[in-house]
């Protein structure tokens, strides 16, 4: 079975899907879908030989090489116009590198797909991108297993621009809204930190008084918003 992140990227997959799972390493995500018979077709896509070589292994002692292919490629390149991809899923990375494959590789893209997005940190870098690419945030999660506290987002093409605001970009707009227990748990963590950081830059000889406020206005901001 899969790990409770990666089952909640599963869930965000529509039923007959055609998806590319991109840094698919074992191919776990797409192997578990058509496991269930979720899925019409899927790409498993990967750089690194070794991971690419987990996800033709998995996919094959599976029995699953009708359904699911395993290609060794940079981000979105995996994917083909004739593949038909409808559903993108990208997990288990930081949201920098996720911000980076899908603006480098959207020319693979037809802006017709479903972005399922999990990243590890920096999760404002993601939201920005689908901002500034006309994608709308349909959905978020926030979840915490084996200490670390994950988000996964959700988006759909839209026409229009959908503007948010920092807090937003910065918290989620659905995470803000709800304001879960584990949000909390995630902005207590990184406000104590902030505060180690602080406390060590007021030590120093010569303290670095700019970066300790800007350091302070994001404990508050935290503080104010969240907690
Ligand atoms: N997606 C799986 C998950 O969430 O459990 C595996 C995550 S693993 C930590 C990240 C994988 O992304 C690695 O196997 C790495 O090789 C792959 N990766 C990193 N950059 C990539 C890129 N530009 N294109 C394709 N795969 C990439």
């Amino acid at each position: 079975h899969l790990s409770a992140r990666l089952q909640t990227v599963a869930d965000f997959v529509p039923t007959g899907a055609r998806l590319a799972d991109i840094g698919s390493d074992h191919a776990y995500l797409p192997v578990h879908l058509a496991k269930a018979g979720q899925l019409t077709h899927a790409i498993a896509g990967e750089v690194v030989k070794g991971p690419f070589e987990n996800a033709e292994q998995e996919i094959s002692l599976e029995g699953l090489t009708a359904v699911i292919t395993a290609r060794l490629a940079d981000g979105l390149a995996a994917i083909k116009p004739e593949d038909q991809i409808d559903t993108v899923t990208i997990a288990g990375m930081g949201g920098t590198l996720i911000a980076t494959i899908l603006e480098q590789g959207k020319v693979h893209l037809n802006h017709h797909e479903r972005l399922i997005l999990q990243p590890n940190v920096g999760e404002d870098n993601v939201r920005r991108w689908l901002q500034a690419n006309q994608y709308q945030i349909i959905a978020e999660r926030i979840l915490a297993e084996d200490g670390h506290i994950y988000e996964i987002i959700v988006a759909d093409p839209v026409a229009q621009t959908v503007v948010y605001t920092d807090n937003e970009l910065k918290f989620g707009p659905f995470l803000l809204t709800e304001k879960s227990p584990v949000l909390k748990a995630k902005w207590q963590r990184e406000s104590q930190r902030l505060g180690q950081v602080i406390k060590t830059m007021q030590q120093a000889k010569h303290a670095p008084q700019t970066k300790i406020a800007d350091f302070q206005a994001q404990q508050q901001l935290i503080q104010e918003v969240i907690l």
